[in-house]
Formats: structure tokens, C-alpha cells, sequence
């Protein structure tokens, strides 16, 4: 990601340098550096507990760090508080005025201002958030999106340089969660501002999030763009909380060109270096990464037809699943029990049942590697609140 030094900041960068919160002996946040370019839609995702919202909440300024700075461009506003920091913050209660109309919800903050000629503007706003049509309406007759469309159109009128969103569609059902998600992603892209959107829906982070920052225990675990945490995922967390990943232990066997072939049960596997996070010396113990949908199953009977140069284990089909668009197997295999496969429903092979032999095979382009030893295959997260390392430190 771009970093930006002293001087050469944008107005809208946000830079944490050392930014860290306690609460007694417990840390929320652990020291934290890290800078978002002027006009990007950052997003700081993690289960519940993980320190995102406090991070947030530092930012703009209501929460007070126990070590750090926080900079929005060149100015330090470590020491300023919230209504002098040039942020504004959408909240999931969005807290409209009941008894103001939409028009005046939106002009609140440029009247507050004392400005009078407030048409122009509040119109202009309410095009953007596509709610023209509903200037005169009381919140309590908009639907929950529209409400939260209003919010974001009452702090964007102030003309913040940064955006900061704790969980703003919290509250919506699914499918206008989804909607509103390529909403905001369109608003931000139009007013062009930085956006930084806590939550702990990774869907919804990839949807909308230029970077995202995986959190953990207080800690960014890795940060990049969307493809890149889901493709390749640094560590275990990672990789199992953002979908779905299967992992072999496995060893360093030796290099050839830019790959490494690794030992497993027995077999071959081949895990392109750059790739690679684990160990690459012979020996070394490396945790290989493949996500489900990126493998082939084919019944045993059919594995001469495999071509040359994929990654290939032998197993069992334990349980399959039909989901429309695709079905998911589990498969049991010498050397990964529980094997998720995802395929997709065009041709279906019948004889693909619970008890059959199988190959899978994948693409070695695909695999990931991760430090056996650093990385102990995690647990499933649940992304809307499980436990977690924090709160199990805690
Ligand atoms: P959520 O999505 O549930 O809001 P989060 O990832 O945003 O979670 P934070 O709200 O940042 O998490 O909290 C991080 C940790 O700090 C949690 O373990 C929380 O219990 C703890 N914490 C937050 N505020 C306080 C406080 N005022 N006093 C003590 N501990 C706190």
C-alpha cells in the first residue's frame, strides 16, 4: 500500500503511527502503524473483540490512545477533540432527528454552522445518496437503508476528509445490507473521500474495501487488497476468515526452479515459492493452503485423465451437499481428514457419492504456503462474534 512521509501527506491520509490502547492490563490494540492514502475505502475487519472499533474510535478522537499518534495529512490531531478533527463518523444507530424531515436532518450540521442558503447544497447531497424524492419524509417513514443513506449524507455535508463508518449497515437485513454495500462503495467513489469502515463481515469488506485489514487479538494480522488476503492469505487466521481454506502439513523436500515440491503422505505436492510464507529449507515443516473451489475431484476410475503438472491427493467422498449453484464434498484423505471441495453443478458425475474413491487435483498456481510451526491449523472463526484470541486473553 502507498505510504506517505512528513510533508508529502494528502489532506485525507490517515496515519497511525505507534497508535495503541490498554484498559488495565489488558490490550485492546497493540501499538499499530499504519497510513491510508487520501481517497481510498479502507476496511478494518475482524470477529468480535478484535480491537477494530477502539482503533476507529481513536481515530476520531473518542477514544484517547495509551501510546501513538494519529495524523490526517500533516496535522497531528492526537491531542484534538472529535469536533475539531476534520472526520466525520457514521454509527450503525444512525440517530436521525425524529422530528426533522430528511431535508433538515441533512442541513442540521451546515445550519448548525450558521450558514442560511443551505438549498443548494442539501439538494445536491440528497441526489447523491439517491433520496431527491424523499426530502420531506420523517425518518420513521423510510425504510432502514434509506435512514442510513440520510446518515451518511448528514456527516458527508460537512465535508469531512475522512469518513470513518463503525458497522453502519449492522442493522439491515441481508439483502439491503448487499445493496447498500455497492451504495456506499458508489458514494465513495463519487465524493472521492477516504473511507474507513469497521466490521466484522468479510463479504462485506471485500465488497466495498480498496485494503483491508485483517484484526486479531488487538493486531492487524495482514493487510492488502481484497484478492490478495483471500489468494494469499499469510497466516491461518487469515486464511479462515476470509472463506474457507484446507490445510496439509507437509515437508520441504527441495527446490526446483521457482517452486518448492514438498513431501505429504507420501506424495508430491508443488507450491510456488512466492507463495510460499512457511519454510523453504529441506526439512522444513510448511502448513499447504488450497481453497475449495479451486479443486477438481474426479472419481478414481477417471485419475489417468488428470493432466500433467497438478497438485493431486487420493480420497474418499464422506458427505456431499447440493446448493444449486454448486456441491460441496467432504472428502477423507490419508493426509487431511475433512477436505472441502466446492463444484460447481454443470456436468454432474452421478457416480460422485458418500463412500467413492476420489482424486483431487488443483492447479499448483493455487496452493499457499504457511509456517507449520507458527501456525497451527485455526478452528473455524465465526465472524459475527466467537471467540477469540483477545477475548480468550482477556
Ligand atoms: P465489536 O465488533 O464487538 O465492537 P471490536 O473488534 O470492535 O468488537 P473493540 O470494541 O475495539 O472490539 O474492543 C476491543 C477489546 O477491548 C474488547 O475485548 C473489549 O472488551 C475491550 N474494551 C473495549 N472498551 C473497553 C473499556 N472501556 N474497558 C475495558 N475493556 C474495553
Amino acid at each position: 500500500m502507498k505510504t506517505t512521509h512528513g510533508t508529502n501527506a494528502h489532506g485525507g491520509d490517515v496515519r497511525l503511527t505507534g497508535l495503541g490502547k490498554t484498559y488495565g492490563a489488558f490490550t485492546a490494540v497493540h501499538p499499530l502503524d499504519l497510513t491510508v492514502p487520501e481517497g481510498s475505502f479502507f476496511a478494518l475487519l475482524g470477529a468480535s473483540g478484535c480491537g477494530k472499533t477502539t482503533t476507529l474510535r481513536m481515530i476520531a478522537g473518542l477514544e484517547e490512545p495509551t501510546s501513538g499518534t494519529v495524523h490526517l495529512g500533516d496535522q497531528d490531531v492526537t491531542g484534538l477533540p472529535p469536533y475539531k478533527r476534520p472526520v466525520n463518523t457514521v454509527f450503525q444507530s444512525y440517530a436521525l432527528f425524529p422530528h426533522l424531515d430528511v431535508f433538515e436532518n441533512v442541513a442540521f450540521g451546515l445550519r448548525r454552522r450558521g450558514i442560511r442558503n443551505v438549498k443548494k447544497q442539501v439538494g445536491e447531497m440528497l441526489e447523491l445518496v439517491q433520496l431527491g424524492e424523499q426530502a420531506r419524509k420523517k425518518p420513521h417513514r423510510l425504510s432502514g437503508g434509506q435512514q442510513q443513506r440520510v446518515a451518511v449524507a448528514r456527516a458527508l455535508i460537512n465535508h469531512p476528509k475522512v469518513l470513518l463508518l463503525d458497522e453502519p449497515l449492522g442493522a439491515l437485513d441481508l439483502k439491503l445490507r448487499r445493496r447498500m454495500q455497492l451504495e456506499l462503495k458508489r458514494i465513495q467513489t463519487e465524493v472521492g473521500i477516504t473511507f474507513v469502515h469497521v466490521t466484522h463481515d468479510q463479504e462485506e469488506a471485500m465488497t466495498m474495501a480498496d485494503t483491508v485489514a485483517v484484526m486479531n487479538g488487538g493486531r492487524v494480522e495482514q493487510l492488502g487488497p481484497p484478492t490478495e488476503l483471500y489468494e494469499n492469505p499469510r497466516t491461518t487466521f487469515v486464511a479462515d476468515f476470509l472463506g474457507t481454506s484446507n490445510f496439509i502439513e507437509a515437508d520441504v523436500d527441495t527446490r526446483s526452479g521457482d517452486d518448492l515440491v514438498l513431501r505429504a503422505g507420501g506424495g508430491k505436492l508443488v507450491l510456488p515459492s512466492a507463495r510460499n510464507s512457511g519454510p523453504t529449507a529441506a526439512g522444513g515443516k510448511v502448513l499447504l493452503g488450497v481453497r475449495p473451489e479451486k479443486i477438481s475431484l474426479v472419481h478414481a476410475d477417471d485419475a489417468g485423465r488428470i493432466p500433467e503438472g497438478r497438485n493431486r491427493i487420493t480420497g474418499r467422498i464422506s458427505d456431499s451437499s447440493y446448493l444449486g449453484v454448486s456441491t460441496q464434498f467432504v472428502v477423507d484423505s490419508p493426509v487431511c481428514t475433512a477436505f472441502e471441495v466446492y463444484v460447481q453443478n454443470i456436468d454432474r458425475d452421478p457416480r460422485l457419492v458418500p463412500g467413492t474413491e476420489v482424486v483431487l487435483h488443483w492447479n499448483p498456481a493455487h496452493t499457499f504456503g504457511l509456517d507449520a510451526a507458527q501456525s497451527p491449523p485455526a478452528g473455524t472463526v465465526d465472524p459475527a462474534g466467537g471467540e477469540t484470541a483477545a477475548e480468550e486473553a482477556a
